[in-house]
């Protein structure tokens, strides 16, 4: 396949750094990495980039909401295909204060459609037919499920129930919307929660990692109850990989481990690993799972997500590669292995809190 220059949004942060690595490790692919570098992005998880100088790398520091940079990066580099996973993603902050989620996930997709199309329509030839725009977006869109209804297809209706999730409804809308009015070449992903290496400690998995080591308390929401449907990051890098190459223009696919757990249960399998890999230290406890404590319920909280991903594995011939078994096993030993990282993305930002907590 011949070499081809991507420009992915959102490239510092937890999916896009694992993107670009899984690019730089498997392909000659080149990348421009646009990032504003937010609080959860983290520019350390590419350091091994740097020694496969086999690809051309270029990271702009850059809004997506700024119209002139935008432009300007586009007819500088003049990239394949753009894979925009710039977003603010973490419900508890968009419940908190949702104006940076309206303005990033809906304004800046916007610009970066307006924007993209300008240059695709200076384009000519094989240049111009092979462009692709991948929108990055969740499972979160269709809302919540009743258990025992059937997993979220493509075809499932969009019920947001939070900020967040609203303005990822709302990102996803546009480009339907500009692959339908303007021909523009779109395609979108919805996917469940992903985990795994150099996630920021304030999403649920790397929260607990590094709370139980701490010997804090392991908030869980409610009474733990709620189902999410868990996958390990590289597969989803590998999912992602696979549609901006092969899917079709205007096709939507959601991406999902096949993996729907409890989230107390998901806390549990943690506390397990870690009693066995970094026993606790902690005067009277023995066992981390001591450490857990309910807390209020987040507002609008949705019981359960469940992905049917037939459509990736038929069309595209994606599935996932690890279990849940396996990937939370690495990624445990992960963050033990990594403990000054973890400790630097703590340090002033962020300090364990569940955010956005609401109590009436
Ligand atoms: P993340 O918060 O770890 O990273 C987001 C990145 O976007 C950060 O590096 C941040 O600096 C950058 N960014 C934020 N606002 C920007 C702006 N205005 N301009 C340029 N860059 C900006 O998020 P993530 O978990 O890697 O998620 C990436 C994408 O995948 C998001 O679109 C998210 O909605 C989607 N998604 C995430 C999950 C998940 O479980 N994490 C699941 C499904 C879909």
């Amino acid at each position: 396949m011949s070499k081809k220059l991507f420009l992915i949004t959102g490239g510092a942060g937890f999916i896009g750094s694992a993107l670009i690595r899984l690019i730089f490790d498997k392909t000659n692919h080149g990348v421009v990495n646009i990032d504003k570098l937010t609080y959860a992005s983290n520019l350390e998880s590419l350091d091994s980039i740097q020694s496969k100088n086999h690809n051309f790398y270029a990271f702009e520091k850059a809004d997506i909401c700024d119209k002139d940079t935008i432009k300007r990066i586009l007819f500088q580099y003049k990239p394949d295909a753009i894979i925009h996973l710039a977003a603010e993603s973490h419900v508890d902050r968009s419940i908190d204060s949702p104006d940076e989620f309206i303005h990033t996930n809906i304004f800046g997709t916007y610009n970066l459609l307006e924007q993209s199309r300008a240059y695709w329509m200076s384009l000519n030839g094989s240049k111009k037919d092979d462009f692709r725009f991948h929108h990055i977006s969740t499972d979160e869109v269709y809302g919540d499920l009743d258990e025992g209804c059937d997993p979220f297809t493509e075809e499932t209706p969009y019920a947001p129930s939070s900020p967040y999730s609203a303005s990822k409804a709302s990102s996803d809308f546009l480009v339907r919307a500009w692959q339908r009015t303007f021909n523009f070449p779109t395609i979108i992903t919805n996917c469940s929660n992903n985990y795994g290496p150099y996630q920021f400690p304030e999403k649920l998995i790397p929260l607990i990692i590094m709370n139980a080591l701490q010997g804090k308390e392991l908030p869980i929401y409610g009474n733990g109850k709620q189902v999410r449907d868990w996958l390990y990051v590289e597969d989803h890098a590998r999912a992602l990989l696979h549609v901006v190459l092969n899917g079709k223009i205007g096709s939507t696919f959601n991406i999902g481990g096949n993996n729907e757990i409890e989230n107390i249960k998901v806390v549990k399998k943690v506390c397990e690993i870690l009693d066995k890999l970094s026993p606790s230290k902690h005067k009277g406890i023995k066992h981390y799972r001591e450490l857990i404590t309910f807390v209020d319920d987040r507002a609008g909280h949705d019981k359960r997500y469940a992905i049917d991903a037939t459509k990736i594995a038929a069309e595209l011939n994606w599935t996932p590669k690890e279990t849940f078994e396996t990937g939370i096993r690495k990624t445990v030993k992960w963050y033990l292995e990594n403990m000054d990282w973890c400790e630097r993305v703590q340090d002033g930002v962020y300090q364990g809190q569940r955010l956005g907590v609401i109590t009436q």
